[in-house]
This record gives C-alpha cells, sequence and structure tokens, in this order.
C-alpha cells in the first residue's frame, strides 16, 4: 500500500467550490474531524482524508463529484464504516462522503412491494418499518443495528437469513447512482420484469464505492413469513455438526438459518451474552424455520432427525420467541464478544460450497495448530461462508506474522476446495492481493475494464478492489 501522499490536497480553489455546494456546516476539514473518518471496523487501517463532507441531496453529491473529478479528488462513500475490508479507509486521501442527511425510507409501497430508501437508511430501522406492515426485508448483517442500506448494497452484504433469502443484491430492483464525472442514472425500477439493456443494477451492487455513489434504492419486499421456530443442535464432534449441515440441505431443506459456532466461540459469545449457552461441547448449530405452520413443524422435525442421526449430543428447540431471539442475538454479538479478548481482532469471510464446510473446518483448526493461533470459527454454514477468527494483538509483530500465513493458507485452502477469499465482506484494500487468485488475469482485466470506463481518473474509492503490491496490514497516516 502506498504511504506516500500521490495527491495534491484539496486546493483552496476546490475547498471553496465545496463549500459553495454544501455549506460550511457540512463540510469539515479539522484535524479531529478528519481522525475520526481515518478508520474503520477493519483492524490496523488508517489513513487520514483531507475533508469530511456531508451532502443533503443527490443534487449535491452530483456538484461533489463533478468537483472532485475536474480536480482528481478522491471520494471514499461512507456508510457507518463497519466493514471488515478497510473499504471506508481513504487510503489516498481525499474526501470521505457521509450520508448523514440522506438516511430517509422514502416510500414503501404495498401494492408494488418495494421500499424506496436513501442510502443512509439504517438497515433495522427498514426492517422494522416494513415489519409494521406486515412485510418482510430478508437481508440481516450481523452489524444491521448501524450498517446503512448503502453500505450493505455496496458491500452485497449477506446475513443469518441468505441460506433461504439470499443476499442484499437478490432484494435491489432499482438504484439511483451518481457517477464519477456527476452524472445521474437509474438503474432499474419497481418492474419485476426488465430486461432493457445491460444489468446496471447488478453491477453496481457489491463495487464498494468504487464505480459510483448510489443515492436512492429501491429494494424488494416480500410477505412477512407466518411462523419462525428455532432450535440449538449440540454436537462433540465438529465434523460430525458440518456433516449435518451438507445432509440438511442434501435432504431438500433449505431452513432460514443454519448457522455454526465452534466452542472457543461458544465460550466467548456466553460470558458476553449471559444467557446459558451449553460451554462444554465441540460445537453449536442454531437453526431456524419459518413459513407456514405445518411446513415450520415438519421441516424442524426432519432436521432434528438428522442432527440426531450425525451425533447431535442434544437438540432443543427454543420455547419462546424471547428465547429464540436471545439465540439469535447471541449469534450476532459473536464478532463483539470475540473482539473483548485480545487487543486486536482479525475476522475473515472464506467461503466454500456447503460440501465442503467439514473439510474446511479441519483445516482451519489445522493452519492455527500449525502456527500455534488461537483461531474461532463460526458462520453462516448453511451458505458455506465461514467466520475464522484471530484474536491477536498487532503490537506483537512476530505473531502478526504468522496471523498472515495462517489466513494466506487459508485463503488458498478455500479456494482449492472451490471456495472464495470473501462471500459478503467485499474485497477492499484487505483482499485485494488475492483477487486474482479466485479471478485470474482475464477477471482482473475485464473488472478494471469496467472501472476505467466509468472512472477514467480513478477519484471513486481508489486504492480498493485492485491490487498494488503484496498485503500488509499497516498504519497509514498521511
Ligand atoms: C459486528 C459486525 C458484524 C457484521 N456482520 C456481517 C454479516 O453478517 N454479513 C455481512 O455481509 N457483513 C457483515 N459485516 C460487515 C459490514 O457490516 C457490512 O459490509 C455492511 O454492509 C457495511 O455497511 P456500512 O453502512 O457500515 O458501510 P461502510 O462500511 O461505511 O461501507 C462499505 C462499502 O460501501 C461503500 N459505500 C457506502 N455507502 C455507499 C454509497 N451510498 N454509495 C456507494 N458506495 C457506498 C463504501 O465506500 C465501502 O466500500 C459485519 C461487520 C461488523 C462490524
Amino acid at each position: 500500500m502506498d504511504v506516500e501522499r500521490v495527491r495534491p490536497l484539496i486546493s483552496n480553489e476546490a475547498k471553496k467550490r465545496l463549500i459553495q455546494v454544501v455549506g460550511a456546516e457540512n463540510y469539515d476539514d479539522t484535524k479531529t474531524g478528519r481522525l475520526v473518518y481515518s478508520y474503520d471496523a477493519t483492524p490496523q487501517f488508517q489513513s487520514l482524508p483531507d475533508a469530511v463532507i456531508a451532502p443533503r441531496n443527490t443534487k449535491e453529491v452530483a456538484e461533489i463529484a463533478k468537483i472532485c473529478n475536474e480536480y482528481r479528488i478522491p471520494i471514499v462513500p461512507r456508510g457507518s464504516g463497519t466493514n471488515l475490508c478497510a473499504g471506508t479507509c481513504p487510503v489516498e486521501g481525499g474526501i470521505v462522503l457521509l450520508f448523514n442527511h440522506m438516511n430517509r425510507i422514502l416510500e414503501i409501497d404495498e401494492e408494488n412491494l418495494t421500499a424506496t430508501v436513501q442510502p443512509g437508511v439504517v438497515t433495522l430501522d427498514l426492517t422494522k418499518a416494513v415489519e409494521e406492515k406486515g412485510l418482510f426485508y430478508p437481508p440481516d448483517p450481523g452489524s444491521m443495528k448501524i450498517s446503512t442500506i448503502g453500505g450493505n448494497i455496496s458491500e452485497n452484504s449477506g446475513g443469518l437469513r441468505g441460506l433461504k433469502y439470499g443476499v442484499t443484491r437478490d432484494y435491489v430492483l432499482g438504484l439511483e447512482v451518481v457517477l464519477a464525472n456527476g452524472d445521474v442514472i437509474r438503474t432499474g425500477g419497481k418492474l419485476a420484469k426488465d430486461v432493457a439493456g445491460y444489468d446496471l443494477t447488478r453491477l453496481f451492487v457489491g463495487s464498494e464505492g468504487t464505480l459510483g455513489i448510489v443515492t436512492e434504492a429501491t429494494l424488494k419486499l416480500i410477505p412477512m413469513p407466518e411462523t419462525k421456530q428455532t432450535m440449538l443442535a449440540l454436537y462433540q464432534d465438529l465434523e460430525a455438526a458440518a456433516r449435518s449441515v451438507s445432509k440438511i440441505i442434501a435432504n431438500k431443506i433449505i431452513p432460514v438459518t443454519l448457522e455454526f459456532l465452534d466452542q472457543p466461540t461458544l465460550e466467548v459469545v456466553e460470558d458476553f451474552a449471559r444467557i446459558g449457552l451449553p460451554t462444554d461441547v465441540k460445537a453449536v448449530l442454531l437453526i431456524e424455520q419459518d413459513g407456514p405452520k405445518e411446513v415450520v413443524e415438519r421441516d424442524m422435525k426432519k432436521m432434528a432427525d438428522i442432527c440426531r442421526a450425525e451425533q447431535a449430543v442434544s437438540v432443543q428447540l427454543a420455547r419462546s420467541e424471547e428465547e429464540a431471539e436471545a439465540l439469535r442475538t447471541a449469534r450476532r454479538t459473536a464478532l463483539s464478544a470475540l473482539a473483548r479478548l485480545k487487543p486486536t481482532t482479525i475476522l475473515e469471510d472464506a467461503t466454500v460450497p456447503r460440501s465442503e464446510i467439514a473439510k474446511m473446518v479441519k483445516a482451519i483448526n489445522e493452519i492455527a495448530e500449525k502456527y500455534q493461533l488461537k483461531i474461532c470459527t463460526f458462520g453462516h454454514a448453511g451458505d458455506g461462508n465461514l467466520h475464522p477468527t484471530c484474536p491477536t494483538d498487532a503490537r506483537n509483530r512476530e505473531e502478526m506474522e504468522r496471523v498472515e500465513r495462517a489466513f494466506e493458507e487459508i485463503f488458498a485452502k478455500a479456494i482449492e476446495l472451490g471456495g472464495t477469499i470473501t462471500g459478503e465482506h467485499g474485497v477492499g484494500v484487505m483482499k485485494a492481493p488475492y483477487l486474482e487468485w479466485k479471478l485470474g488475469p482475464a477477471g482482473i482485466a475485464a473488472m478494471k475494464a469496467v472501472k476505467q470506463a466509468l472512472d477514467p481518473n480513478n477519484i471513486m474509492n481508489p486504492g480498493k478492489v485492485f491490487a498494488k503490491s503484496t498485503r500488509k496490514r499497516v498504519v497509514v497516516t498521511r
């Protein structure tokens, strides 16, 4: 990663013009303001922006883009900064663009089953708002209490319900996007069918702020499922738990949630959440099904039978919605709980076909042992999306070297098993050096061609997705 300043500071002239657009109260280039937005949820990446700007509407965003394009000032769009790939770390300086003022749910359309929102809407707020109307917005990243829809779209985030309902991409029907040159385009819309031209909506979903700025989104809603049941299956054998996951799917049951937590994760989560999770078993599966009552009951019974046949030592159904919610919340707090163990927490999201989960979990444990590290594993087992997490200490350089090598081996193993380097967290700066492992040189060239066409001056979130050098988790200060 470049540590040298490669671009000029925002000139006085450019600053004056930007302030004319958003007003002085929405332009912050104080050291404190810049420091606050110099990092995100990714450990060990920090770099100061030159200014932080909070536009109030699409017109202002478009004006900002025009000015930045003219002066070649990098733009880093930022939701809540919860991404785990250094995606909002302004590695090449420039402006951080906030959506605090663009956080309204514009419409919930009950006839077309859509919600139209601004990018700064918090995910949970949208979920609650549509639930009040008996509707359902399924994407539920663990960070949903604070993450924004703009961030979810740009990372194509997944969540606990991804196995049955898919990820954010599956719910984005249309977008309003400000391009790097300030042009405003609309893609898709409320239509269930629309094949007019290239599918630009899908292109922008998951593009990590590198192709344009999402200023509005039309999202698909579905009717709220009738009922839901939750159960925990406990195992003394980690691989038996992984086998149960494959068997459940092979038996043609698609549960809404199929989450995996290993013993070290359980211990930490229970210490944090205190809801009576067992800590003396090797692994737990959190399983949920929703839908019509009779289907849910039939599927839960079948899944309980499968788990028992795969040597689950206990299978317990949540007795109330409160207990079920406590279990879900406990799972969502896994990262926060693990983060209390050591000063630095490195969480990854290597993903494999679900049939390979058992092999992947075994490999992670062997790699942890080889490098003498504690690696706790939890994740969306039903999607094959695992989160091997290493509590460590960035000040211990020797240990950090081992952490780097261990995760490199984990990514290589995931690819070898037909998987990928990231299932939901995105590439950002963190995974950029590994992207070619997944796509090959021709794949990278195709992506670069798209980037070059839409953002020829490389002002949109530069330094992300495409690797510059080998990976180094260094603190960059400008
Ligand atoms: C405790 C915890 C749990 C998590 N659990 C999950 C999980 O279960 N599943 C999952 O997928 N992820 C998870 N994440 C990762 C993260 O929360 C998601 O990636 C989330 O979608 C980021 O939302 P954000 O609003 O914080 O976006 P940010 O982190 O601010 O931004 C993310 C990316 O989107 C871009 N961006 C933001 N807004 C816009 C916009 N309007 N236009 C263009 N680009 C934009 C940014 O430039 C950046 O590249 C978790 C993170 C934490 C800390």
